[in-house]
């Protein structure tokens, strides 16, 4: 590994998947797999550009904006685009390492990359944020195209922004292409592709309930706390609601609302309406109807783990490192037997390390245990649903909601069967009982097949 500087949410991503490979048995079976570690470490490119813009003021103002193009072995590089004021080439690089191996276990054609602006777009007009993207797209659109970087929205960037950067790109380079993926629907976007990434993960954590209670189980019944109240915790909460479980919590940076009783559909269509407008959480429910009925408490300042009371799922569905080693600890004592990733990273190392050592300590894989599952695998849906609407604008064709549908269900699916062969093909742990490690299987998956691509194509010999 190469770190350009202090890069600790880069390096934490890099140890997760390399001690992933060292506790298995890849590079005694395998020896020629370690020499691509630190060559797939560095990004085979990294753009870094000046974005200015008038405000609604006019007073001019500037933000750094990124494109980290990680790995184009397997297709080009793909992506999102974050815009929040955390944003740094530590934050993007760990999105990008993590991206190339997810983008491998979807089983498609694309390369890793990620990129953002250091921005704070809350408060700002629509007006405003168009001028910001179409500032951000004119040195962007430079580095990308349909067949060399396809990038989509991440944190910050939503409908409204890809449709501003697709205007922009398609304004500056006089030509209208597959550029972005989260497109409008009457102009190139894929139906599902805004609920991927939420039901992607809740049919994988599915996959997961399926096979741990050798199919006795569902989420029909089940409590689940859910962090975060964006495009991928909306989308979780309304698919674990139509498959009859109790979504117990949401949260957004300001604070975590808590139901006992169940966050309810049309409440979470309330957020999404709200959200676009960046409203809060807290005042979410004191100015919207769907909530006027409904006992919900709003806890300030606070992330909902140890507030949550019992609980059998948990999906962090907000941003990285939001699950700590104590609310690990919280969450095993609250009951929780499954634990899978909407957000990238969204456990720190402790709280991985946490939930892997209770799945170690069953005896068998019908006795209480904590099943967890990583980012790059239970939240690809997103990425998967965003290459099918690649595949869409190649054939200038629209598939129907029930086609792109099953086709993220059968993903998801054989993602985790994936996972879970491939885990047990490669296992150093004596206790055969135990459920396989998804952590390490995602890791081994993406890994294999990405290195697989580079050995071919000479990038590493
Ligand atoms: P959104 O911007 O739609 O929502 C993000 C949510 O997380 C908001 O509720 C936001 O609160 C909250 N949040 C953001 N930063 C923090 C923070 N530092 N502390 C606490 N809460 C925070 O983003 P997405 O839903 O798209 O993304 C959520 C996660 O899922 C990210 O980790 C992203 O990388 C990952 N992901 C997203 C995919 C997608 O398709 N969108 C695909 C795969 C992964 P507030 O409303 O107050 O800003």
């Amino acid at each position: 590994m190469s770190p350009i500087a202090h890069e600790p949410e880069f390096q934490q991503a890099y140890e997760e998947v390399v001690n992933s490979l060292k506790d298995s048995t890849l590079f005694d079976k395998q020896p020629k797999y370690q020499k691509v570690l630190p060559i797939v470490s560095v990004p085979e490119r990294i753009i870094q550009f000046r974005v200015t813009w008038e405000n609604d003021k006019g007073a001019q103002e500037v933000a750094t904006g990124y494109r980290v193009q990680y790995n184009s072995a397997k297709g080009p590089y793909k992506g999102g685009l974050r815009f929040h004021p955390t944003v740094n080439l530590s934050i993007l690089k760990f999105l990008g390492f993590e991206q190339i191996f997810k983008n491998a276990l979807t089983g498609q054609a694309l390369g890793g990359g990620k990129g953002g602006l250091c921005v704070d777009l809350k408060g700002r007009s629509d007006n405003e944020i168009r001028r910001i993207c179409y500032s951000f797209m004119r040195e962007l659109s430079r580095h990308i195209g349909q067949d060399t970087d396809v990038p989509a929205g991440d944190i910050g960037v939503g409908g409204r922004e890809v449709g501003f950067l697709f205007g922009a790109y398609k304004s500056y380079k006089n030509s209208w292409e597959g550029v972005l993926t989260g497109k409008g629907l009457n102009w190139g976007g894929s139906l599902i592709r805004p609920e991927a990434t939420g039901y992607g993960l809740v049919y994988y954590t599915q996959a997961m309930i399926d096979f741990a209670t050798k199919g006795k189980e569902s989420f029909a019944g089940k409590r689940v706390a859910i962090s975060g109240s964006g495009n991928v915790a909306q989308y979780a909460a309304l698919k674990v609601i139509e498959l009859g479980g109790t979504v117990v919590s949401l949260s957004d940076s300001k604070g975590s609302i808590i139901a006992q009783n169940g966050i309810t559909a049309e409440q979470v269509e309330a957020i999404t309406e709200a959200k676009v407008q960046f409203k809060t959480l807290e005042q979410i429910i004191g100015e919207y109807s769907a909530f006027s009925n409904n006992k919900i408490k709003y806890l300030a300042g606070a992330r909902p783990w140890v507030h949550v009371g019992e609980v059998d799922v948990a999906l962090p569905c907000a941003t990285q490192n939001e699950v700590s080693g104590d609310e690990a600890k919280a969450l095993v004592a609250a009951g929780v037997k499954f634990v899978a990733e909407g957000s990238n990273m969204g456990c720190t190392a402790e709280a991985a390390h946490i939930f892997e050592g209770e799945r170690l300590s069953a005896k068998s894989a019908s006795e209480p245990a904590v099943w967890y599952a990583p980012g790059k695998a239970s939240n690809m849906g997103g990425v998967a649903v965003s290459g099918l609407e690649m595949a869409q604008n190649s054939q200038r064709m629209s598939w129907s909601r029930e086609q792109v549908d099953q086709e993220l269900k059968k993903i998801m699916v054989n993602c985790f069967n994936d996972c879970l062969s491939t885990a047990r093909e490669y296992t150093n742990e004596d206790n055969a009982e135990a459920l396989p490690s998804l952590i390490k299987g995602a890791n081994l998956v993406g890994f294999i097949r990405v290195a697989d691509a580079m050995f071919d194509q000479g990038d590493v010999w």
